[in-house]
């Protein structure tokens, strides 16, 4: 119960952290140096006022030199982390996974909310994690034959990574593919350029963002994340169509959700569809 506590407050100030990433990584700022400043006013954040969640209602919203509003998405940020790490702790306690697996899915939040603020995916970040997934799989994979030697090598972690790699990139890269002959076909039917200034039905972002998801759960979990992420997508693409009159939407955070899911209850929805 208190550890679960301090993974929580743990977790506030990891999403405070990732905060400080999803602002200034795109920007090129360094994610070090200089401490935490008002993006408004650029008056530097005092210790006491940077509290994570809790620091944002102490202040009533606003920043307290410049008086204007803070954007509610820091509190969120940091309470979204705080309640992945307390699920990932329920699930693996304190154990080699859950570095594995908060480190992950903290990076899904920095690759989703960027993707909000830009609709698009820096490629550093997925190779960092395609990186950071190989490492942890060859130690994994090392553990494994140590102990038990080499018992069916299709089960190796190792192994499953880079089949759910191929996977996760194949499958999504395939689906682009199609999707995008078929957005031709109705430009050209209609006699128009692109929608919007798009042409294409998923981003190359999403495709390589996909095979990172692969690396992580493997091949199985991945694809029934990306038919999961249409479920979670449909009811934020019908109110950009009604409201904003938008067919475009991020869909990172879609894709992000779902693997999530997928990780986290996708066994059973498996289990349930007979696969
Ligand atoms: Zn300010």
């Amino acid at each position: 119960m208190l550890v679960g506590l301090f993974v929580f407050i743990l977790g506030s100030c990891v999403g405070s952290f990732l905060n400080v990433c999803i602002y200034r990584m795109p920007r090129e700022i360094s994610i070090v140096k200089p401490f935490s400043f008002c993006p408004k006013c650029k008056a530097p954040i005092k210790w006491y006022d940077n509290i994570p969640i809790l620091g944002f209602f102490l202040l009533g919203g606003k920043c307290r030199s410049c008086k204007e509003p803070i954007s509610p998405r820091y509190p969120l940020v940091e309470a979204i982390t705080a309640s992945l790490f307390l699920i990932l702790y329920i699930k693996f306690s304190l154990s080699f996974s859950f570095l594995k697996y908060i480190l992950f899915f903290s990076l899904l939040v920095v690759v989703s909310f960027i993707d909000i603020d830009y609709h698009a995916l820096p490629v550093s970040l997925c190779f960092i994690g395609v990186s950071l997934g190989i490492i942890f799989s060859l130690y994994e994979t090392i553990h494994t034959i140590t102990k038990w030697g080499v018992v069916n090598i299709y089960t190796l972690p190792i192994v499953k990574s880079l089949v759910g790699l191929v996977a996760g990139f194949g499958f999504t890269y395939a689906f682009k593919f199609f999707g995008d002959i078929f957005i031709s076909l109705y430009l050209a039917f209609r006699k128009k350029e692109s929608i919007e200034g798009e042409k294409e039905s998923l981003g190359l972002g999403d495709v390589d963002f996909m095979g990172m998801v692969g690396v992580f759960l493997g091949a199985k979990l991945t694809i029934l994340a990306f038919f999961l992420a249409p479920f979670l997508a449909i009811f934020y693409s019908i109110f950009a169509l009604i409201f904003k009159r938008s067919h475009i939407i991020p869909y990172l955070p879609y894709l992000s959700l779902a693997s999530f899911l997928s990780f986290v209850v996708g066994d059973f929805i498996l289990n349930f569809l007979k696969f």
